[in-house]
């Protein structure tokens, strides 16, 4: 066993070199081994972090958008080249298999390819002569310092649907990644560095509710993304408003595939067990409650069985299909989801409490799990358990499912699978959830659109990444203007109207 390496707060551009207060414990899942130990950052830190952000914002925001779109290309470049350590750093520490880790890197990357097209995202509109000799135009301006708070599920994903954007708007970033992983999210800032952003720019600082609460609280701090479990999130989102600030606060999730019965099954029980049981579940967008309208179900839940059964749980470095989880107080709380669904009255078709694991005795373990038979009241049904847990419940009907998941506290994602084009259109149209997936089981939008959900899924207006993120990292200015010539004197006390 070595010594666990210390992670540590990354502020205008250096590691810091104070002595923390409080640290927490970071862990290798697959192992239960303690790896590293991470810096918290007290209230009075974050103050100073956000001074330095503010400081160096002041040049930036007014650094060209040429010099500003240089340095993006630069990022995204070496983003790319690192990829591969980034995955290694999140496997290490989440405990997601490898190939995961990579697929998480590259869809981050994708939003800092479309913040290298900033010069013409920041486009604003002009109207010549809107009055006689008048000309009007719009102007999207940085806020300053925006703060950026992220769950352990994706260490380096989530931090990059809002880094790149805000930056490319001429922000400056105090992120906070989780405590739980945070080394991907200080070795992503880093690249900064070397791509040419100037030192303050991007910052990170590790911590828990008390450097959340700090970011919330403090006057310069002006806007907040936040991203994690919906009570954290309604949290955020009232105490960062009530403080004056923009928030965009994304939660929990509990997402549904509705399979209908013309669907064709084998693609159907594929998808299911991929989005079920990906990086173990621990996805907001993996799908937790499929909804079999019948005569399916029984067809379906064999296959799925069956494709469970070909399934490898183990260490992520090693090949295998699924990893832990993230920690072991999270792995026996989903463990005791299971023992609370079979208490409910739930059919258990294939325990994963009881598997052969390909990693560390210490690790984490659960395997995957399926429950037929689950009623809209049972826990396993209610809650976002975020674990490798898939409940099938069957309806009678499309109307039934939709109703099902339109009574949802959620919603986040949602996929459908039917061959019959006019079902999908309707139930896109019906659906109460941000993002549908059409025989796509794990709809998260590409980067030049955004990504959101509805209901208690996220607290706020603006989505993350494309559209959305321009809008919610800067903000608008109208000006009107009129070059005077002689014709433009004499008094007129009216209100002014076009001429
Ligand atoms: P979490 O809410 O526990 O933590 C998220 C962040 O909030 C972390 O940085 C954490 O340090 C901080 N935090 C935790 N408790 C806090 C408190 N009391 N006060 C202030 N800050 C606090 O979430 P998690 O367990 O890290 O992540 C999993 C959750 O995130 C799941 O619910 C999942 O659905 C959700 N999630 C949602 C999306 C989405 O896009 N909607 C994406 C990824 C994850």
């Amino acid at each position: 066993m070595t010594d666990p390496t210390r992670i540590t707060h990354l502020v205008g551009g250096k590691p810091w070199t104070g002595e923390a207060e409080r640290t927490g414990q970071v862990f290798n899942p697959a192992t239960g081994e303690q790896t590293g130990v991470v810096d918290f950052a007290s209230a009075d830190l974050v103050g100073e972090v956000v001074e330095t952000a503010r400081q160096a914002g002041l040049a930036w925001g007014t650094t060209s958008l040429a010099k500003r779109s240089a340095v993006l290309f630069a990022f995204r470049q070496l983003l790319d080249e690192r990829k591969e350590d980034i995955a290694a750093l999140i496997t290490a520490e989440h405990g997601k298999v490898l190939s995961d880790a990579v697929g998480e890197v590259t869809r981050g990357l994708e939003v800092a390819e479309f913040a290298c097209g900033i010069p013409h995202l920041l486009k604003g509109g002009f109207s010549e002569n809107a009055s006689t000799g008048v000309d009007v135009y719009s102007l999207r301006q940085p806020l300053g310092v925006v703060a950026v708070i992220s769950p352990f599920n994706f260490p380096a994903m989530v931090p990059l649907w809002f880094v790149p954007v805000a930056v490319a708007c001429g922000n400056s970033v105090v992120l906070k990644p989780s405590e739980k992983d945070p080394s991907a999210a200080v070795a992503v800032a880093q690249l900064w560095l070397e791509a040419g952003l100037p030192e303050g720019v991007v910052n990170v600082v590790h911590g828990d509710k008390e450097a959340v609460d700090a970011l919330l609280t403090h006057p310069d701090v002006a806007s907040v993304s936040f991203v994690g479990s919906t009570p954290i999130a309604r949290y955020v989102y009232e105490t960062g408003t009530a403080h004056g600030k923009r928030v965009q606060a994304l939660g929990g999730a509990k997402n549904h595939m509705l399979v209908l019965p013309d669907a064709d099954l084998d693609l159907a029980a594929d998808a299911a067990v991929n989005a079920g049981f990906g990086s173990a579940g621990e996805r907001c967008m993996a799908i937790s409650a499929l909804v079999a309208v019948e005569p399916v179900a029984d067809a379906l839940v064999t296959k799925i069985a069956e494709r469970m059964t070909t399934l490898r749980t183990g260490d992520g470095t090693k090949g295998t299909d699924m990893g832990p989880l993230v920690t072991s107080q999270h792995r026996d709380k989903v463990a005791g989801y299971v023992d609370a669904g079979v208490a409910e009255g739930a059919r258990l078709v294939v325990d994963g409490r009881d598997g052969e694991f390909d990693g560390g005795s210490g690790g984490y373990w659960l395997g995957p799990t399926l429950f037929d038979q689950v009623t809209p009241q049972m826990s396993i049904y209610t809650d976002e358990i975020f674990g490798p847990v898939l409940s099938v419940v069957r309806v009678g009907s499309y109307d039934e499912g939709l109703d099902l998941i339109n009574a949802n506290q959620y919603g986040n994602g949602v996929a459908i699978f039917t061959n019959d084009g006019g079902a999908a259109r309707r139930f896109q149209h019906e659906v109460q959830v941000g993002m549908i997936g059409v025989n796509v089981p794990i709809p998260v939008p590409v980067s030049y659109y955004s990504f959101g959900g509805w209901k208690n899924s996220l607290f706020g207006d603006s989505h993350a990444y494309g559209p959305d993120g321009i809008h919610f990292f800067t903000r608008g200015k109208v000006v009107t203007s009129r070059w005077l010539d002689p014709s433009h004197g004499g008094l007129d006390l009216g209100f002014p109207q076009n001429r």
